[in-house]
């Protein structure tokens, strides 16, 4: 297995990386292309047919229903978390993205295709430092039941915990918390598929969403268990949640150092926690990573060119 490690410096992809497959909920074909960039540009979403260009941000969060929609100029990013997560969780965070229509393709339900195109592609560092949004007082969102916080912790990185309660038999309480890094990323919550209830299936259907949908790209629970053969892990279903969250703080901008604490949210109030904290300068500061806080210790591993370029 390929071990990654924390760069002090911005990383991009080495060589461009594109996949393709059908949106879950308009069922649409999509190519997404993955190129590098020169500079620590951020992360930015290209539309093809318009040549509209929407950065990765808060102020262009859409529909956040199921998905986590972009939107600028009348484009309309859907379901763009997934790709955004495996970025964020690998810590490649400047980047084009080019698409040829306004869905992302769901492939299997997680973030693991994306997370092998990205390591088979490759990572180059670009100039300058790391910097980190780094939480020095406490931001929260809180919706009835559902809330979530972010507070100081110590260091450069992010830990995350989460907690869901789900009043169905299948899947009931489950709460993790991990302190990230891209391998832990990797193999804890990358792999975790999206989730629904069988119950809830002709209604999203009635309203048009997860035509795509099936049991190749979704863990659905019905009264008895999961319908899917197996589960990636015993509590697949707060993991995505996870790997949800992790995409949708991609819209900060930049990466976020602090504890991360959420029960019971959704796209909806990972979203509305970005844009607390953006409206809230007070609350923290820029921080550059240093050499001292990479965990590398020796040169950086270049991945070799021979796995680079998949179609
Ligand atoms: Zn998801």
């Amino acid at each position: 297995m390929t071990i990654l490690n924390r760069n002090s410096r911005p990383q991009t992809l080495a060589v461009p990386v594109s996949l393709t497959g059908n949106g879950l909920h308009g069922n649409q074909p999509c190519t997404v292309r993955l190129v590098p960039v020169d500079r620590a540009t951020g992360l930015v979403f290209r539309h093809l047919p318009s040549g509209t260009n929407i950065p990765v941000n808060a102020k262009h969060a859409g529909d956040l229903t199921l998905a986590t929609t972009l939107v600028k100029d009348g484009i309309r990013l859907q379901t763009v978390e997934h790709l955004l997560s495996a970025l964020v969780g690998l810590e490649v965070e400047h980047l084009l993205i080019e698409l040829d229509a306004e869905e992302l393709p769901i492939l299997d339900g997680s973030a693991e295709p994306w997370v092998s195109a990205i390591l088979q592609a490759g990572v180059q560092t670009l100039a300058g430092r790391r910097r980190f949004i780094k939480i020095n007082q406490p931001v929260e969102v809180q919706l009835r039941d559902k809330w979530i916080r972010v507070s100081p912790s110590k260091g450069l990185g992010l830990r995350v915990r989460y907690s869901i309660d789900f009043n169905h038999p299948s899947i009931g309480h489950q709460s993790r918390e991990i302190s990230l890094t891209p391998d832990k990323y990797r193999r804890e919550v990358g792999t975790a598929r999206t989730f629904c209830l069988e119950e809830e299936i002709d209604t999203m259907r009635a309203r048009g969403l997860a035509l795509g949908g099936s049991l190749d790209n979704a863990l659905v629970f019905g009264a008895d268990g999961p319908l899917n053969d197996v589960l990636r892990f015993e509590d697949e279903a707060v993991r995505h949640k996870m790997l949800d969250l992790i995409g949708d703080l991609a819209l900060l901008g930049a990466p976020l150092a602090g504890l991360v604490e959420a029960h019971a949210a959704g796209h909806a109030l990972h979203v509305a926690l970005a844009k607390a904290i953006l409206d809230q300068p007070q609350a923290w500061t820029w921080e550059e990573m240093s050499d001292a806080d990479d965990s590398r210790k020796r040169p950086q591993p270049r991945f070799s060119p021979v796995f680079a370029g998949i179609a």
